[in-house]
């Protein structure tokens, strides 16, 4: 199977590339963001819990993404591969992931790191914020704070694939064409 980690800071434009690689190599696509997303929606315990976290522009806990992932692939099993977007985002659930995957003799065979200059993410986001609805797009604030997150939590998971050798980086400026075609030139290489 092609399981591919789409990787990158808030703001990169992995949701958009994920739909695009989606319908153009049949893969199944996993957004942790949006399973929690639901999950507030939904109105649940856990929404309630999550909430807390998204709404400061903080990650949720690493143990609970990881049985969302867990959840998500026992009820995806027939699949040509699946494409991971914002998950693994610290070194802990990139290590328990690959536990996950092993135990259903599955592994990562790709992390494709979107790189964008920080002062378009910020701009990007909120432009996205005046119509996603999403509280956590509205305040420049809360951007900087999730932003800050990931340079210190999130950005080192690129050395957990590059040990590995799965690392690929793609720069991510331009039209979400011209980004996808490069995405798709990095994928190419491994079909
Ligand atoms: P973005 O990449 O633009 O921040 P996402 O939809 O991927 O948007 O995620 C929104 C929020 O959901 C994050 O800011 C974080 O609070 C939470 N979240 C998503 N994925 C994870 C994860 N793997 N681990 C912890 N928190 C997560």
């Amino acid at each position: 199977m092609l399981n591919i980690v789409l990787f990158g800071a808030p703001g990169c434009g992995k949701g958009t590339q994920s739909e695009l690689l989606e319908k153009r190599y049949g893969l199944s696509h996993v957004s942790t963001g949006e399973i929690i997303r639901r999950e507030i929606g939904s109105g649940s315990a856990l929404g309630v819990q999550m909430k807390e976290y998204i709404s400061r522009g903080e990650l949720a806990p690493d143990g609970i993404v990881v049985s969302m992932i867990e959840n998500y692939l026992a009820a995806n099993r027939d699949v040509k591969g699946t494409i991971f977007d914002g998950f693994p985002r610290t070194t802990a659930q990139a290590e328990q992931f690959d536990k996950v995957l092993e135990a259903i003799g599955e592994k990562v065979e790709l992390m494709i790191y979107m790189d964008v200059p920080e002062e378009e993410l910020v701009k990007r986001i909120l432009l996205r914020g005046k119509d996603s609805g999403r509280a956590d797009d509205a305040s420049e604030e809360i951007i900087r704070n999730r932003i800050k997150i990931y340079n210190e939590q999130t950005a080192v998971v690129a050395d957990f694939y590059r040990a590995q050798g799965k690392y690929e980086a793609v720069p991510s400026m331009g039209t979400i064409e011209e980004v996808f075609e490069r995405i798709c030139a990095v994928i190419e290489k491994k079909l």
